[in-house]
């Protein structure tokens, strides 16, 4: 029998919780008997808890935590294939593989997300432009259905659950295992060039300039500054190292414990404090080379960083755009929030090469650009003008950081929303898999 227990879970952006019926099983069986304990409220499975918004919250219903299905089962080093419990997170494949010559292709800036969630929202990363995200690197998943069936999904097998499942946010089933391929790699260690960016045209330009020569890239935008310096930065441009010869050591962890007075966030002080992120980097640049993790997960370094925002949490807001509107819509989304005051120490700019294989996978041939925004009054309001302007520019966006967005934007920005919800109707017809964010955006019924 499943153990369950009432808990109040909340993710990455600690803007929204949920109370919730929570169970961690640790093997099918007890996975199967989560899954199939009715509730109106449905259940919806928790891997790391990485998303910013309500994606992985089923407030009222229940959960299934993957944390116990940890175990990395298996690694064929002649074809790269890694076979996987969908719990396993990032910090436990580099620790373990790359001492070995491998590791995974594709991450998010953190190690904490699992496998399992890094396939539920087709993630990518500052080399998507080289390797694309994810799913490309997934072989094939086994899927715990509503039914408590097992099937297993690839592009031969159950092809389309298979698209269903990559990126499709926890709701088509629980993903057991997961078998992806890795990739041998040189050294521990990436080369890095820090170039200070003069503004949003010289930073998409540079971006644009290197899709080819830069397995990374990267660029920390300043969220703060405005008119002519609207998007300027810093851009790191990365390959992987041929050895770890000189490889800085990791940056110190600085865990951030405690939870600034609002006052922080007051225009002035963010802006003091990206200029001076910005004026740390001298004119001509800087080069490094640092080992792997620290390279791949930098905010690593300081667990607890989501504090910084003070109590009331915050937001992000993270846009797509495709090359021929990108600049366009980059520029007006920069204006709608130097013109609100609105703006953070995170702000992001990384090329994409084109569309994921998931019918709601986020990426597209062109630009990501992302935000963090302190939850304050006035934001929901300039969400929705950002919605506006991303639809109007034939962008998206990301769901993996939402916690705002409304459905009908959602419907107009996802075309693969129908065939997602043919799969859904067949696999899951009584919508056991269900959580805030698939009732928010309306995700089963329009
Ligand atoms: C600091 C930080 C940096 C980030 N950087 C990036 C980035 O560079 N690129 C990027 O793409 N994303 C990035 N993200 C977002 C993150 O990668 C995604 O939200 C990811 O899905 C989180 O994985 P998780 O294991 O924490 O899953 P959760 O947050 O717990 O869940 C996310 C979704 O996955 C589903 N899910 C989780 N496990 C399973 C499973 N076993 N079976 C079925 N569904 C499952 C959940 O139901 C939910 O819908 C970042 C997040 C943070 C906090």
């Amino acid at each position: 029998m499943t153990d369950w227990t009432q808990t109040t879970l909340t993710t990455w952006g600690r803007s929204r919780f949920a109370r919730s019926d929570v169970s961690a099983p640790g093997d099918e069986a007890s996975l199967r008997d989560a899954v199939l304990r009715a509730h109106p409220r449905g259940v919806i499975s928790y891997g790391g808890g990485r998303c910013y918004g309500d994606a992985s919250l089923d407030d009222g219903g229940q959960t299934v935590l993957t944390r116990n299905l940890n175990r990395i089962l298996s690694f064929d080093p002649s074809t790269c294939e890694v076979v996987c419990e969908s719990g396993v997170d990032f910090q436990a494949l580099l620790e373990r593989f790359l001492p070995e010559g491998f590791c995974f292709p594709v991450s998010a800036a953190t190690a904490s997300v699992t496998v399992g969630g890094a396939f539920a929202n087709d993630i990518h990363s500052k080399n998507h432009h080289a390797v694309g995200s994810f799913g490309h690197h997934v072989s094939w998943i086994d899927l715990m259905l509503a039914s408590g069936e097992i099937v297993r999904a690839s592009r031969d097998d159950n092809p389309d659950i298979f698209r269903a499942s990559l990126g499709g946010i926890g709701l088509t089933g629980t993903v057991l295992r997961v078998c992806f391929r890795l990739m041998p790699v040189p050294s521990g260690a990436a080369d890095a060039e820090y170039r200070r960016i003069a503004d949003v045209d010289e930073m998409i330009d540079t971006i644009e300039a290197s899709r080819d020569s830069h397995e990374f890239l990267f660029g920390w935008v300043d969220a703060m500054a405005r008119g002519g310096a609207m998007g300027r930065g810093i851009l790191e441009l990365g390959k992987f190292a041929p050895d770890d010869a000189g490889m800085a050591s990791p940056p110190p962890v600085k865990p951030i414990r405690f939870q600034p007075p609002s006052a922080f966030l007051h225009p002035l002080v963010l802006t003091w404090l990206t200029n001076r992120r910005f004026n740390s980097l001298p004119s001509e640049g800087r080069r490094t080379r640092s080992g792997l993790g620290p390279f791949f997960f930098p905010l690593d370094s300081m667990p607890g960083f989501n504090r910084v925002y003070g109590r009331r949490g915050f937001y992000s807001i993270h846009t797509g755009f495709p090359q021929d509107t990108q600049r366009a819509g980059i520029r007006a989304v920069m204006e709608a929030l130097t013109a609100a005051r609105a703006g953070s120490f995170a702000a992001v700019m990384k090329p994409m090469r084109g569309a994921g294989d998931g019918l709601l996978s986020f990426p597209v041939k062109g630009m990501a650009y992302a935000i963090d925004l302190p939850r304050r009054a006035g934001v929901e309001a300039l969400h929705r003008d950002i919605e506006r302007i991303v639809l109007d520019h034939g962008g998206r966006l990301y769901v993996a950081k939402d916690a705002l967005m409304q459905a009908r934007t959602f419907a107009k920005m996802f075309p693969g929303l129908d065939a997602f919800r043919e799969v859904l109707a067949r696999i899951d017809p009584d919508q056991r898999f269900q959580s805030d964010m698939s009732r928010r955006l309306q995700i089963h019924a329009p």
